[in-house]
């Protein structure tokens, strides 16, 4: 679904990835682990158009999305949950949800996608017609998710979901991540919840100053003490 090549990024003249090589197969969960300023985020926001690769190759099912202008990468069928959430809180749960719907193919199945993320997160239901900012912290990355599942995306990018929020909400977080998977859609996970992250993925990468320090199945790499010690913070 997606391949990575070779990617670089930079703000400004300071480099922020260097020569990051990855895939998500098709129907894949894959997470992307790392401490703070690693370099998780602008690796994500490169990956969904938002910020540009200074080199390096982006492919989405075979099609080379590097060089699109950041607003066709949702056409391509890249959505992103955003860190911080970005919703609109003085605008309706509902408004939230439907601005990812706005591209024709996604509007089309504006009422049955609605459905799917009812169903996906119930407590949203009674909240559609009550301003985002009025919403927990956990029911408004739902919104997110929400809007970003709205768009019918093919590879869904998700940064950091579960922060700030208390464990049992990030537990039913990761559950609907695994649901959204298991539904078919691809997903990229960037977390600093290294334990609870590599549980639901399949395949891990470790990322540390802009790199990729380590790689494999996600339960090979909780298996490996060396690994455990140097690069995930875990005994
Ligand atoms: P976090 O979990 O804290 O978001 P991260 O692994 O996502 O960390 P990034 O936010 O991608 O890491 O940051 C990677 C590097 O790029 C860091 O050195 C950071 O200081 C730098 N950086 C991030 N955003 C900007 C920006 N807007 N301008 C300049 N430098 C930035």
């Amino acid at each position: 679904m997606l391949e990575v090549a070779q990617l670089q990024a930079a703000y400004g003249a300071a480099p922020a990835l260097w020569d990051i090589s990855l895939t998500v197969g098709d129907g894949e969960l894959v997470c992307v682990v790392g401490p703070n300023g690693a370099g998780k985020s602008t690796l994500i926001n490169v990956i969904a158009g938002m910020h540009r690769a200074r080199a390096g190759q982006l492919r989405l099912a075979g099609e080379d999305i590097t060089r699109l202008p950041g607003h066709r990468f949702c056409a391509a069928g890249v959505a992103i949950v955003p860190e911080g959430r970005r919703l609109f809180t003085g605008m309706s749960v509902r408004d939230n949800l439907e601005l990812g719907s706005y591209l024709p193919r996604a509007r089309r199945s504006r009422a049955a996608s609605l459905q799917r993320v009812l169903a996906l997160f119930p407590a949203l239901e009674q909240k559609l017609d009550a301003p985002a900012g009025a919403l927990s912290g956990g029911q408004q990355q739902m919104v997110a998710i929400g809007r970003a599942l709205m768009s019918l995306p093919r590879l869904l990018l998700l940064d950091e979901p579960s922060l700030g929020l208390a464990p049992a909400v990030v537990l039913a977080m990761f559950q609907a991540i695994r649901d959204i998977n298991a539904g078919g859609t691809s997903v990229l996970l960037v977390e600093q919840n290294v334990v609870m992250a590599m549980e639901i993925a399949r395949r891990a990468y470790v990322m540390e100053e802009g790199r990729i320090v380590a790689e494999g199945l996600a339960s090979e790499l909780m298996d490996r003490p060396e690994i455990r010690k140097a690069y995930l913070g875990l005994e």
